[in-house]
């Protein structure tokens, strides 16, 4: 049965590319029934740090790419790697090699001056052992034939064996090399699918080579194209945010980001949205697109408000009460926030912004906003304001029919238009120009609460 794994290394962030080489590795697991498993590559001990394997998990755990068994650790697997290493040796499918840096490096500038790919020409192949000299331990790469496989993204692929080098597998001091371990895992961890970014698909046939020569089966392959920043460009900071928990941070819900990154070079005739149950049952990754795909926020921006709008409010709520506390408003008191998503969810592209615009059902207001202010609270709007406010205090149900009657009570009482209550009435509750309709909105806030409103823009 399918396994996939996602492989990261944690020297950063997960970023969007990541993501979304995981989604897919996920997907063509989820799809299949198959299982779904993660590999921490963190063999470059300078550059990995726990901080990142963290903000991995987190990544992945916030966009519900869940993984099946405990993560494999490849620092953890030296002794594994080492003993088969020591096998290829006996078999002599590796061999050591005592060659120079200074050899190698001369060798390197010659091929380079004739215009030849840098290869190692083999010296040592057939080198008797040097007792107590330093070596590297070098796999011996088939010279005849070619490596053939195919990817499923971008095809038949066949590499002659006479371009590959006998790579090294593992250092001097004896530590295996980064193409070794990965053979080792996919191998012990049975894994069925390799899906990847393209920039490892010079890997392959490498480790083609060294799995059969472990007698080890081969996987299926897919190789998938990068990101593009709005300028064509591969995406990077420069761009803005990359890393996931920054989107997540920035309102983004975890289910606008799964339908958005899937569409990131993957179609379905030309169908938009996507839920992840309907993924799971359509995703196949031949329908991957070889060609770069490019990011776009708008469009982002587009499936988050959707998403916002249709999936159930209690669920949206939720996110949004993170959203509340990561900027110091307590919610105990005041509106479900179910009230307030449903109320706000198409005025904002993301629950960030949500949550900043809704202050006011939570927070008391004791300026108000100066450009509004300016406008709409002048003395001739006074009177609208004390009408309405000495109506409001009557009114024996507050509700929105009521709160909306008593404002047209008022504007029928002086003759005046809606604008003219509403506005001012707009400011002096919610400290600004810019709310749902008035009705609805007041009917959440305590009637005393907006009253004293009214009272402070009457002052
Ligand atoms: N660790 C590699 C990376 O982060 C992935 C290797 C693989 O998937 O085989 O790019």
């Amino acid at each position: 049965s399918v396994v996939s794994r996602f492989a990261p290394s944690p020297t950063g962030y997960l970023h969007v590319g990541g993501a979304r080489t995981a989604l897919y590795a996920w997907l063509v697991a989820r799809a299949a029934g198959g299982k779904f498993v993660l590999r921490i590559e963190d063999t470059d001990r300078e550059r990995s740090t726990q901080a990142a394997i963290d903000a991995i998990f987190e990544g992945m755990q916030w966009l519900g790419l869940t993984w099946d068994e405990e993560p494999i650790y490849q620092t953890r697997r030296f002794d594994r790697y080492k003993e088969l290493i020591d096998q290829l040796l006996a078999e002599g499918k590796a061999y050591k090699c005592y060659c120079s840096h200074e050899r190698l490096e001369k060798m390197r500038e010659e091929q380079m001056a004739a215009g030849v790919k840098p290869r190692y020409d083999g010296k040592c192949r057939d080198q008797a052992e040097q007792e107590g000299q330093p070596y590297v331990i070098r796999f011996r790469n088939p010279q005849e034939g070619s490596v053939v496989f195919d990817d499923h993204i971008r095809g038949r692929i066949e590499i002659a064996n006479k371009e590959l080098d006998d790579l090294i597998i593992a250092r001097t001091d004896g530590t295996p090399t980064y193409n070794f371990c990965v053979v080792v895992d996919d191998w012990d961890m049975g894994i069925t699918h390799v899906v990847r970014g393209e920039d490892h698909i010079n890997n392959t046939p490498r480790q083609i080579n060294i799995l059969q020569a472990l007698g080890a089966p081969i996987p299926e392959y897919a190789h998938v194209s990068m990101i593009l920043g709005d300028d064509g460009k591969k995406l990077s900071k420069r761009h803005g945010a990359v890393s996931v928990t920054e989107y997540r941070d920035n309102g983004y819900l975890p289910e606008a980001m799964i339908n958005y990154l899937v569409r990131l070079g993957w179609s379905h005739g030309d169908q938009e949205i996507f839920s992840r149950d309907e993924l799971i049952q359509i995703f196949k990754l031949s329908d991957i697109n070889k060609a770069a795909s490019a990011f776009n926020t708008e469009k982002l921006n587009w499936l988050n408000q959707h998403y916002m709008k249709t999936l159930p409010a209690e669920q949206v709520a939720a996110e949004l009460a993170w959203h509340f506390a990561r900027i110091g408003v307590a919610t105990e008191d005041g509106p479900a926030l179910v009230e307030v998503v449903k109320l706000q969810a198409d005025r904002v592209k993301t629950l960030k912004e949500m949550a900043e615009i809704s202050r006011y059902f939570y927070e008391p207001v004791t300026e108000f906003e100066e450009q509004a202010a300016k406008k709409h609270l002048r003395p001739v709007a006074k009177d609208a304001l004390q009408d309405v406010r000495d109506r409001f205090a009557a009114l024996s149900n507050w509700s929105a029919e009521t709160i909306h009657q008593a404002i047209q009570d008022t504007c029928a009482a002086l003759d005046i238009g809606m604008g003219k209550v509403g506005m001012p009435l707009r400011v002096a509750a919610t400290g600004g120009g810019n709310s749902p309709s008035l009705d609805v909105t007041l009917a959440l806030i305590p009637r005393h609460t907006v009253v004293e409103r009214i009272d402070l823009a009457l002052e």
